[in-house]
């Protein structure tokens, strides 16, 4: 009788993949065999019973859970047999391996990207996108609990998402993984070899898992999506050297190429120093996506130049951005490369407080971001300075301490454009905080929300009227408003009349020089 019950769930299994098209009908005892090998059995009824019907049903009734749900019997009598122990990064590399048994050979992924792509690039991606999500490589049943939403604000409309599926990271720690020399095997989360890798406790299972290879100046990189998804079609371009970021021409050069290659998405990267957004410093890598972030339909502030192939200007946003757009690649490239090289080159501003560091220490950096707009090439660039004092040890131009009740982590290429990550925690947090607003419950029973009572006071002093009928939106808007005052904490040059003119200063400053050179 428990062996017929597995023996169904194994054959919903195949179907499901048969369903999704990871494989062919004529891959049918083949994977079920495989299958059985992994769960430990020797036997099964030969029936090959295909429920792709039902599997279609429910998959239209309930994307998010339907795979989920034919897998749990699975995991569970793998339980039972001792298979695998009940810890949920083991209990994920068990069905990892399941799903490897439905996910085609790299090659043949490869394979059918490269004939998609001849149809349409957006084609190509669309259809990986959504095999990266059948393979259960992007695990639906976890991003289905994200939550997400928006508000207005003077520099538009800013996007948030309290992603679940990924930890906080501590910028110390951060930091301290920089300095770290990578041993094992494979070095890094990014690496290429991560491509079918098995997995362990303390790191993620990847055997259904697949890249597409391709080049950007010459050099061979890998496009694959973030199993985080924090926006449509969330991807990473990965080199395929364990080599560490470096924001400068050539990385401007490759996210053009990019953006070339598949004009309807974005392409950005965080900056290259510790504290001040990106996690993974030891290995050069891009984040894009099909997206609009928040940043693309900011106002423009000033004009600096506009002649009849490139326009360059300061952009209405919290972060210093200077825009440069044009139709000629070449010339919007090396018009980047060119602030890159001045800003990092020991740009100094005393009136902004902006203190380049030294050669061994350099302070100033950008975090870059590449997009097509009609025909023109659009390249932004947020300029960035991790300087660190005594009163503000996390950093200068990093987000207030007094906003870490909401993120304390730092702000990157995602949230720098007006996408802001939130962690995890928050999702329960702010159910707590809208307990204690309506006076349901109180701070004394919660202590986990304590961080958050200054901010509450704030809150009751700025609505005269809370009840259960506006306090979702008031949250939210108020959430919004915390985000925005971290951008702003995070841009060099501040929203004020000293503020404007350093930073025209500064833009003058690359321009008059780039004239000098022409
Ligand atoms: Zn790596």
């Amino acid at each position: 009788m428990e062996n017929e019950s597995i023996f169904r769930s194994v054959d919903r299994l195949v179907s499901y993949g048969i369903a999704c098209s990871l494989l062919p009908e004529t891959e049918r005892i083949y994977a079920t065999n495989l299958i059985l090998d992994i769960l430990g059995l020797d036997t099964y009824d030969g029936l090959f019973v295909r429920y792709e019907d039902e599997v279609r049903t429910d998959m239209e009734k309930d994307t998010d859970h339907t795979l989920q749900e034919i897998l749990e019997p699975l995991t569970d009598h793998a339980l039972k047999k001792g298979l695998v122990e009940d810890l949920l990064p083991l209990r994920d590399i068990f069905d990892s391996r399941l799903m490897n048994a439905l996910t085609p050979r790299p090659d043949t992924v490869i394979e059918r990207f490269r004939r998609a792509y001849e149809i349409s690039p957006s084609k190509a991606t669309l259809d990986y996108y959504r095999f990266s999500k059948n393979t259960n490589y992007i695990r639906r049943d976890r991003i289905a609990k994200d939550e997400k939403w928006t508000g207005m604000t003077e520099y538009g409309e800013l996007q948030i998402l309290v992603s679940l599926s990924k930890p906080e990271l501590d910028p110390k720690a951060i930091a301290a993984a920089r300095e770290a020399k990578a041993t094992g095997y494979p070095r890094c989360a990014l690496c290429r070899e991560n491509e079918g890798y098995a997995g362990r406790i303390d790191f993620a299972p990847r055997q259904n898992h697949r890249i597409i290879p391709f080049t950007l100046k010459g050099e061979s990189f890998s496009l694959q999506f973030s199993p985080y998804r924090y926006c449509h079609q969330h991807c990473i371009v990965l080199n395929h050297r364990h080599i560490p970021m470096v924001i400068d021409g050539d990385a401007i050069e490759k996210l053009l190429e990019f953006v070339t290659l598949f004009p309807h998405y974005f392409l950005g990267s965080n900056a290259d120093l510790p504290y001040v957004g990106g996690s993974v410093l030891s290995h050069e890598h891009f984040q894009g996506g099909c997206h609009r972030l928040p940043i693309m339909d900011a106002k423009v502030e000033r004009t600096f130049l506009k002649t009849e192939t490139i326009e360059v200007s300061s952009l209405h946003w919290p972060l210093s951005t200077v825009r440069i757009r044009g139709k000629n690649i070449s010339e919007v490239g090396k018009l980047a490369s060119r602030f890159i090289e001045k800003w990092r080159n020991g740009y100094r501003d005393d009136h902004a407080n902006i203190d380049p560091g030294t050669d061994k220490d350099p302070h100033n950096t950008v975090a870059p971001l590449a997009f097509r707009e009609k025909d023109d090439y659009v390249v932004l660039l947020m300029l960035r300075n991790n300087r660190r004092t005594e009163e503000r040890p996390d950093g200068l131009f990093h987000t207030h301490p007094s906003r870490f009740h909401i993120k304390k982590e730092g702000i990157g290429i995602i949230d720098a454009p007006g996408l802001a990550i939130l962690p995890p925690r928050l999702k329960g947090e702010l159910r707590t905080v809208k307990d204690i607003l309506l006076g349901l419950t109180d701070l004394e029973s919660h202590p986990e929300a304590e961080k958050h009572a200054k901010w509450m006071e704030e809150i009751r002093g700025r609505h005269v009227v809370i009840n259960a009928e506006n306090i979702d939106s008031i949250l939210k808007d108020e959430v919004v408003m915390v985000f925005k005052q971290m951008l702003e904490d995070c841009g060099v040059f501040k929203q004020d009349e000293q503020g404007r003119s350093s930073f025209a200063r500064f833009i003058n400053f690359v321009l008059e020089d780039h004239a000098h050179d022409l």
